[in-house]
Order: C-alpha cells, then sequence, then structure tokens
C-alpha cells in the first residue's frame, strides 16, 4: 500500500515515525475523513466537498499551533496521486493526518509532515439497513473550554472510544453523547438529528460539536427539499420522543438511529425524512445531481 509522507509517494512500511514524538506518546495528531465516490459513469472518483475538509484542517492546526501550511492545490495533489498510486476504482475513504515526527513533547509545534492514506471503503447508504440501537453515554462530550470538539485531532477520541466502548459493553451499537450543560452533543464520530413534526433539528456548533460536513450538507439539502430545519440545544428527553433520530458523518454517512436507551424511536424503522435524506445524499454523491457539483472534485481512475 502507497502512502505520501512528507512530500513523496512511499511504501507504508518506509514510514518510520520516532516513538518519542508527541504524535506517538500524546496523540498529537490533526486529521481529515474524506470520502471519495464512484460516480455513475464508474470512471470517475468524486471527493466530496475537499474545500470544506481543507478548511477545517487548516482551522485544526491553527487552534493547536502547529506551525504548517498547505495551499489547497497541494492538499488535493497529494491526495490525488495516493489514490492513482494505488490503482483504486471504488468507493474510499481518505485519511489526511498531520504528524509531528521528530523526538518531542505534548506541547511540540514543530515538524509536522503530512500523510495521507487511502482505503477502499463501500457506503453505508443502503435502504435495506434497520437502523442502530444507541445508549445516552455516561461519558460527557469534551467541551471548548477543555479539549475543543471542534478541532478534529486524535487525542480527542479517547472522549469517543470511552462512550462507544461503554455502549458496546452494555450491548447497544452506539452512544450518544451529552454535553456538559446536559443537552445533546454528538455520538462519537457523527452528528446527530431528530425530526419533531416534519421539522429536523440538530444541536447548533457551540454544543460541544465538531463542525461536521456532513451535517452542514444535510441541512444544506434539506432547505433545498423545503424541509424546516433548527439548529439550537436539544434535550435528551426529545430524543425518546422525536419521531426519527440520524447520526451523520463522513464514515457514518446518514445512519437511522432506531433506539435510545430503552425507548424506540418512531415505529424502530428508518424514518421518511430519514430515508428522503439517504437517497438525496446517494445521488448528490455519485455526481447524479447538477446543482450540487461544486461539492465535488474528480479524479479520472
Ligand atoms: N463528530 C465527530 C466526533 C466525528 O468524529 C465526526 C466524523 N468526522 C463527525 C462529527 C462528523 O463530521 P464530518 O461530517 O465532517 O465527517
Amino acid at each position: 500500500m502507497k502512502v505520501f509522507y512528507n512530500g513523496e509517494l512511499v511504501e507504508k512500511e518506509q514510514v518510520i515515525i520516532d516513538p518519542f514524538s508527541a504524535s506517538v506518546l500524546y496523540g498529537v495528531t490533526v486529521f481529515e475523513g474524506i470520502r471519495y465516490y464512484l460516480d455513475h459513469s464508474q470512471k470517475v472518483l468524486v471527493g466530496f466537498r475537499l474545500y470544506e475538509h481543507y478548511t477545517r484542517f487548516l482551522h485544526s492546526i491553527k487552534i493547536l499551533n502547529i506551525n504548517f501550511s498547505i495551499s489547497f492545490d497541494e492538499f488535493i495533489n497529494s491526495i490525488e496521486k495516493t489514490i492513482l498510486a494505488n490503482g483504486y476504482k471504488e468507493d474510499l475513504y481518505v485519511r489526511t493526518s498531520l504528524i509531528l515526527d521528530k523526538e518531542g513533547t505534548w506541547h511540540s509545534v514543530d515538524n509536522a509532515r503530512l500523510l495521507v492514506s487511502v482505503f477502499p471503503r463501500v457506503s453505508n447508504l443502503d435502504l435495506s439497513r434497520n437502523g442502530v440501537r444507541t445508549s445516552i453515554s455516561h461519558w460527557n462530550r469534551i467541551s471548548d473550554s477543555q479539549m475543543p470538539p471542534r478541532t478534529k485531532v486524535g487525542s480527542n477520541y479517547l472522549n469517543s472510544r470511552m462512550a462507544y466502548l461503554e455502549a458496546k459493553n452494555k450491548g447497544f451499537d452506539n452512544a450518544i453523547l451529552l454535553n456538559k450543560d446536559g443537552y445533546v452533543a454528538e455520538g462519537p464520530g457523527a452528528c446527530v438529528f431528530i425530526v419533531r413534526d416534519n421539522v429536523l433539528i440538530t444541536p447548533s456548533i457551540n454544543q460541544s460539536i465538531l463542525e461536521s460536513i456532513t451535517r452542514d450538507t444535510i441541512i444544506k439539502i434539506a432547505k433545498d427539499l423545503n424541509l424546516q430545519v433548527i439548529e439550537r440545544p436539544v434535550d435528551r428527553t426529545e430524543l425518546f420522543i422525536c419521531d426519527e433520530v440520524f447520526y451523520t458523518g463522513t464514515a457514518a454517512e446518514i445512519t437511522p438511529i432506531i433506539q435510545v436507551d430503552s425507548y424506540l424511536i418512531g415505529e424502530s424503522v428508518p424514518g421518511p425524512i430519514t430515508i428522503t435524506l439517504l437517497k438525496e445524499f446517494n445521488r448528490i454523491t455519485r455526481g447524479q445531481n447538477s446543482k450540487y457539483q461544486s461539492w465535488l472534485t474528480k479524479v479520472h481512475v
């Protein structure tokens, strides 16, 4: 498997990272997870909302005070080179990681290197899926006064890990975390939407969530479908009485939630608004809705 590391394509095994670096010892790694979808022609892979991923990558780097700069063209080129070098012609998950690769400590800011890795990953957008059973975590989501959730940093995922494994150990599929004020924040690796009386509601971006690109996508496409969308604090008990709930994120795409703790959601099957959004999202990511072409970056494969 070829990866792009520090400006060149190399075999994964050739990447040697200092065991005493801030990334290895303290989880100081900024990253983005990006989907590429094979479009309807089967000859083109489309990267989804690359500019937004690039921008969030730079924001995380800035908040963490890491010295690193990269242009949008360099960012795209490094991804495309990695895809082509591996010869992939299928749906992909691309990870761009920033590694601090020299002996250092938790407050190191220099020696940042870009690592791009690419993995085949089929889309979850399958209408036959039943939805997942979730549990509200005893762990609160990290908050902006502690570890900023709007940064996509490896060490933040310790919080996600605790919540996810707690839910799995209790027999659920996944978790929902509340923020320190007791409002719904997000899942361990995805944002959360609820539907009440045909209105989509999702926690605002200052409710201890990652500024999710898929969340923004859902808000835009829902509004274009004439659905009302409200961003506001969401109470825990709204999860129990709402009509539909779903996760949204790059990996999760749109994942219906059919249970929260002991409460069944709606008819305990993916609801109609979730399914409408899922179909529309699928069309957009396969390049079948010309209105959203500006979200897609093409690579001929
Ligand atoms: N929240 C968390 C904690 C995540 O890890 C992710 C996945 N990146 C998301 C939300 C969804 O963000 P995005 O839609 O940008 O992938």
